[in-house]
């Protein structure tokens, strides 16, 4: 310890932070270290001593020498010992060790490398050299520092540069991620749009009731259908437009409800008379099409003899069972059509003809380009029928009503009859229907009201009407609807100051039916009025009998098909007696419409028929001739 103080003591020592560095010298000659140190201080160094091994040791920990000048030959511990246990511990270890030794052999150099020193100075040295040694040291030491530094810093660099990339590692994982997930959500919902898509076309071109394909899509297979026929001349096709009979009355009378099931229940059975590649389509109401690709010229009209016949068996539906029958246009491809719209103009117009030959024909036509001047014709009915009331075309004509037993004229039924200003007379069969769907009948019915009440007040007056006869005016089911109904009776009856017990009005089952909630309350007010009441054509509609005894009913009018089937099967239908009962249990009389021979009449007058109207007695005739009539021959002759 006094060693160490002798030697921190020593002269000319400079300020630490000025010097080129600290050098230790470990020597336990004491003046060896005061000459050295004198001239490395005067060098510009600081400089510590220390005077044997042990001692530098504890130096060298707590003095950090840069550099360390060791004698190898020490009392205590030789400078070997001391460089070894400096070089094994790692604080020390890297402190430049130079040895300074009289020991000028190779052998003892050798050693002092191996146990760590960096250089070896003999003595007696030359101060330059010891200089010039330490220099170098210390100059290695720094430029290992600065390596060792730069080392750190590439370290460091390479540290942050891996964190980098993992963090971009990361993020890009997470980026993949993201995308993957959006992907798969893109692709998700790309899926449900073309399913929406996909339901929005099905639900386009489909009839939501039936799920047949609708007016839109069957026009895309027409349209389909004409092109490959253009294309090659061996391909055909036709096309079968149906519609039901009298479909109507299901609806009016039973109500939508049953009417759509009655709808499905057809297109299920059209279905089971189809091939798969045929396309049964609806186009709306009560109207089909089927559309048969590669087709001979009889196989269409097989097809609708088989519908037809499919069609003969009844339909149970909520506990009603319906016939049916259908009136069928054939088109076939051979007239070179070049739009659908034109293909199913003339299948429509096939299907009229068909629907015109009623129950008598064979309910399906092929089209032939002699029926469009026809189909022609009836388009302009509907424009001039508008203009047929104000221009005064209408005018009544009548038919005696004849009492079956004595043969006396009981009434008349008033019948419409359109002069048409260019094609002459109009049947009503032509006209009603049309004026129903436009809405023309309640004028057109209102105008016949009033000029039967005119012209009957006329015969009156004339004292041509005996006690009880009647008028019989014909109510469609649009005017029984009419809120005000009573009032326009009410006041044709004042204007003519008549009396209501000579008027009998006849309206259809579906009228009644149509209209039940308030059918009673009118028929009640009729009644009040002493206004008689008459179901016409009975037996054509789908009503249910029960309303027959709930409601003021005086007559029932036999349909004239039944009439005209007695004489086509030469014995009386079934319905025809059951009818003729149920109108005298219900206290009613019966009226046989369109009696045309002598033996309908017999047969009628045989099963109690009461009354009779038609052809056999008198066509409907104009009111001179039924002044002629009243004043001649009153009284028909019945064969008995
Ligand atoms: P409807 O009320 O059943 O009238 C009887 C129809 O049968 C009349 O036809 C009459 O001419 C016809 N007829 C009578 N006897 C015979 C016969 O022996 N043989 C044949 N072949 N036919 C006979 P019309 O005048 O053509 O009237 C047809 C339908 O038009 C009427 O059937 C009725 O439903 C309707 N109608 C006629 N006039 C009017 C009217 O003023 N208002 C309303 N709403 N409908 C009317
Ligand atoms: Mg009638
Ligand atoms: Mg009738």
């Amino acid at each position: 310890m006094s060693t160490v103080q002798s030697i921190t003591s020593l002269p000319h020592e400079t300020d630490a932070t000025s010097t080129k560095g600290l050098v230790l010298i470990v020597d336990d000659t004491p003046n060896n270290i005061q000459i050295l140190s004198e001239a490395l201080v005067q060098q510009g160094y600081q400089v510590r001593g220390a005077v044997n091994g042990s001692m530098s040791l504890i130096s060298v920990k707590h003095l950090r020498p840069d550099v360390i000048l060791l004698d190898i030959k020490m009392a205590d511990m030789d400078g070997y010992e001391v460089c070894r246990q400096l070089k094994a511990d790692p604080e020390t270890a890297n402190i430049p060790v130079i040895f300074i030794s009289a020991l000028d052999d190779a052998l003892n150099k050798v050693k002092a490398f191996a146990v760590g020193g960096v250089d070896y100075v003999t003595k007696p040295f030359q101060f330059p050299e010891v200089l010039a040694r330490i220099e170098n040291q210390l100059t290695i030491g720094r430029l290992q520092d600065d390596l060792q530094r730069q080392n750190l810093r590439l370290q460091q660099e390479i540290r942050e540069r891996v964190a980098i990339e993992a963090q971009v590692h990361r993020l890009n994982a997470e980026l993949e991620e993201r995308v993957r997930q959006r992907t798969l959500q893109l692709e998700q919902e790309i899926v449900e749009r073309e399913q929406a898509q996909e339901q929005l076309r099905y639900r386009v071109m489909h009839d939501p009731l039936t799920r047949l394909p609708n007016r839109t899509l069957l026009m895309q297979c027409l349209e389909e259908a004409i092109e490959k026929s253009q294309q090659s001349s061996a391909f055909a096709f036709a096309v079968l437009f149906l519609d039901c009979d009298r479909f109507k009355i299901v609806n009016d009378s039973l109500g939508h409800f049953v009417g759509d099931q009655f709808l499905v229940a057809i297109a299920e059975r059209l279905q089971t008379c189809l091939s798969s590649e045929a396309t049964l389509a609806r186009l709306g109401g009560d109207e089909f099409t089927i559309l048969l690709n590669n087709v001979h010229h009889n196989s269409a009209t097989a097809v609708a003899q088989t519908i037809q016949a499919a069609l003969c068996a009844p339909f149970q539906i909520e506990g009603y069972e319906f016939f049916l029958t259908a009136s069928i246009g054939i088109v076939h491809s051979c007239w070179g059509y070049r739009t659908p719209v034109d293909i199913l103009r003339d299948a429509d117009t096939a299907m009229y003809r068909a629907k015109a030959q009623g129950s008598t024909g064979s309910r399906y036509q092929v089209f032939d380009p002699s029926m469009h001047a026809e189909a022609q014709t009836s388009l302009l009915l509907d424009t001039d029928l508008h203009r047929a009331i104000e221009r005064q075309e209408f005018f009544l004509n009548y038919q005696p009503i004849v009492s079956l037993t004595s043969g006396e004229i009981q009434g008349f039924e008033a019948l419409v009859r359109w002069q048409h200003p260019e094609r002459g007379p109009v049947s009503p069969e032509d006209f009603i229907l049309v004026a129903e769907d436009m809405g023309l009948i309640v004028p057109i019915g209102q105008w016949v009201f009033r000029e039967a009440c005119r012209q009957l007040k006329i015969w009156q007056r004339q004292n041509l009407l005996q006690g009880s006869m009647y008028i019989c005016i014909n109510l469609s089911v649009k005017q029984f609807s009419q809120p005000d109904l009573i009032d326009q009776i009410d006041q044709v009856l004042r204007e003519t100051d008549l009396d209501g017990c000579h008027l009998k009005l006849e309206i259809t089952e579906s009228a009644i039916m149509n209209n039940s909630t308030f059918a009673s309350e009118i028929l009640e007010q009729l009644s009040d009025r002493k206004i008689q009441l008459s179901i016409d054509d009975f037996g054509t509609g789908y009503s249910s009998l029960s309303y027959l005894h709930n409601f003021p009913v005086n007559t029932l009018k036999i349909d004239r098909s039944f009439i005209i089937s007695m004489a086509e099967t030469h014995k009386t239908p079934a319905i025809v007696q059951a009818i003729i009962t149920l109108a005298h249990n219900l206290g009613m009389d019966v009226v046989a419409e369109g009696i045309e021979n002598a033996e309908q009449q017999q047969r009628l007058t045989d099963l109690g028929c009461n009354c009779g109207q038609g052809d056999l007695f008198s066509r409907p005739v104009g009111p001179h001739a039924v002044v002629e009539m009243l004043n001649h021959q009153s009284q028909f002759l019945l064969r008995s």
